[in-house]
């Protein structure tokens, strides 16, 4: 572990409680090779310092860290990798896992699934609890929504399975683009078959993010898709629970 490794970071969001148990610091990183339709951190596109990603080493991200692990500490809390996809940076993520995990903190990750898994498996091996998104289950969809195709990630989460850790496949819900009862039918399916202790937790899309493709000179791809009801989501639920699949909600 070698703590003047430096990387991108878009921003240490303190007293977070919705990215998994108790409280908790969301590492937002820098970098993804998707390109979400729906994306809320578009700011991740871009691996260069700039009003939104500085650059911070591995010893200045602990010495923050370090100010707030008594919270972690009371309320069964710790750190959550997020971002952008926080595999982007492997070797910066790696380092990062190392440190934390030798100190004894909880850790968690939010991800696209998007990776090699040899180049990340000795990391997934240090994290506590994993959140993967299943963005669409069909590949062809999943390639015009994200950019691309899914077989790499399913693979990934199949993995992820196999490492009997607590994980939770996260869909971002969008009303006529991936709730329907055929797509939700088919991941439900799947998390059952290939994820032991898997939990699905829906994600309703909302266009919050929206002010800073305008910021970032990009506001040609900004997002107006249609936010879903309480009905849908109750549906989808119903349908995944119907599958033995428990649901969660962290939000
Ligand atoms: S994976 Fe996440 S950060 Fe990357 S484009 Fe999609 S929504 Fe944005």
């Amino acid at each position: 572990m070698n703590k003047n490794v430096k990387g991108l970071i878009m921003q240490l969001q303190h007293f977070s409680v919705n990215d998994g148990e108790g409280i908790r610091t969301t590492i937002f990183m820098a970098g993804c090779p998707l390109r979400c339709k729906w994306c809320c951190n578009p700011e991740s596109w871009f691996m260069e310092t700039n009003k939104y990603v500085k650059e911070m080493s591995i010893e200045e991200i602990i010495k923050e860290i370090n100010r707030y692990t008594i919270f972690y500490r009371y309320s069964k809390g710790g750190l959550t990798y997020s971002g952008g996809e926080p595999t982007f940076q492997t070797n910066f993520l790696r380092n990062m896992v190392n440190a934390f995990y030798n100190y004894g903190i909880h850790q968690s990750i939010e991800t696209s699934g998007y990776f090699n898994w040899s180049d990340v498996e000795d990391i997934f091996q240090k994290l506590d609890f994993i959140f993967v998104d299943i963005k669409h289950f069909d590949s062809n969809k999943h390639r015009e929504l994200a950019g691309v195709s899914n077989e790499r990630i399913l693979d990934n989460i199949k993995s992820i399975g196999k490492l009997n850790k607590e994980v939770v496949i996260r869909i971002p819900f969008i009303k006529d683009v991936n709730d329907s009862e055929q797509n939700i039918t088919n991941t439900a399916k799947f998390v059952y078959d290939n994820v032991p202790k898997g939990k699905i937790e829906l994600l309703p899309y909302h266009s919050l993010g929206n002010y800073k493709y305008d910021e970032l000179g990009i506001g040609e791809y900004k997002s107006t898709f249609i936010t879903p009801s309480r009905e849908d989501l109750k549906r989808a639920k119903d349908i995944i629970n119907s599958y033995n699949v428990e649901t969660i909600e962290f939000k």
